[in-house]
């Protein structure tokens, strides 16, 4: 299994988590029908869909340059309540963990962690349970998180913390631990890490560009959930904050990326989750590295 890719002086390292299919297909994307995914079903199975449930990888990015050690998305997390998902619900695997370690690093190594979004499968390793305390998992990292997305979220906390427990132990304990940096989700940290805006899965969604021209990478976090919102770009998926926004980030962002050398990298999609952007038809395929 393809775990780590280099670009140039900065390599990129997957950290997983999980692998499964949790999901009914049809739920997940709502406004697909029975028709298009028969039409489709050959090239998806057994790789993308099982059963007819979506078969997901849940990873982060572990991103190395020659200044840096950054963490792309921080998956489920451990010891955290998530009544609503049972997959996710007080999990106390070491898969997570041993997989850091196996990449080379330590949580003490971690200089910077970026959430591309603040749903419950991108915050969770932000924190760790500590005496009866949700702490940083990584002592020495400052988080980036959108500033718009923070607030969204901070806000939908008020209003009913019970629908976003995520929120409560693995988000707002980095904002009281002051250990949170608000930028704008274009924001250029230097001239081989910058934010891409895409928007739509969540308000204030980003994308993460690494490398230089040429030797680059795109870490998409979930603008993109299947080779089927490729091909068909405005297909949207459940939890989505604006579907219609997040169709036009994937024609954007696929147009923009298309026969181009640039990889993409995945959150969610089976492995080896990392590919490049290909046109087909009307829409776009990724072809495997
Ligand atoms: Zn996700």
């Amino acid at each position: 299994m393809t775990l780590q890719i280099k670009l140039g002086d900065t390599t990129i390292h997957r950290v997983i988590e999980q692998e499964g299919a949790w999901f009914d297909t049809f739920q997940f994307f709502p406004s697909l029908t029975k028709e298009l995914f028969e039409q489709n079903r050959s090239w998806l199975e057994p790789k993308y869909f099982i059963d007819d449930k979506i078969f997901l990888c849940v990873q982060s990015y572990l991103v190395r340059t020659p200044h840096h050690t950054i963490l792309v998305d921080s998956c489920v997390g451990n010891h955290k309540p998530r009544p609503a998902r049972s997959m996710w619900n007080m999990t106390t695997s070491d898969r997570y963990e041993k997989n850091l370690a196996a990449a080379g690093v330590s949580v003490g190594d971690i200089d910077y962690v970026m959430c591309t979004h603040l749903h419950v499968d991108h915050v969770g390793w932000n924190t760790r349970l500590e005496n009866g305390h949700w702490v940083p998992t990584f002592p020495n990292a400052k988080y980036l998180f959108a500033d718009r997305e923070l607030a969204f979220w901070t806000e939908r906390h008020k209003e009913d913390a019970s629908r976003c427990p995520w929120v409560t132990d693995s988000v707002l304990p980095i904002v009281e631990a002051k250990r949170a940096e608000m930028v704008k989700s274009d924001y250029a940290m230097n001239d081989l890490v910058r934010l891409i805006p895409t928007p739509g899965h969540t308000i204030d969604h980003f994308s993460v560009q690494v490398g230089k021209a040429g030797q680059d990478a795109v870490i998409t976090g979930d603008m993109v959930h299947s080779p089927l919102q490729a091909r068909y770009p405005e297909l949207g998926m459940f939890a989505d904050y604006d579907s219609t926004q997040s169709g036009r980030t994937r024609r954007d962002l696929f147009g923009r990326l298309c026969d181009s050398p640039t990889l993409m990298c995945m959150a969610h999609f089976p492995s080896p989750s990392i590919g490049r952007v290909r046109r087909w038809g009307d829409g776009f395929k990724i072809e495997d590295i």
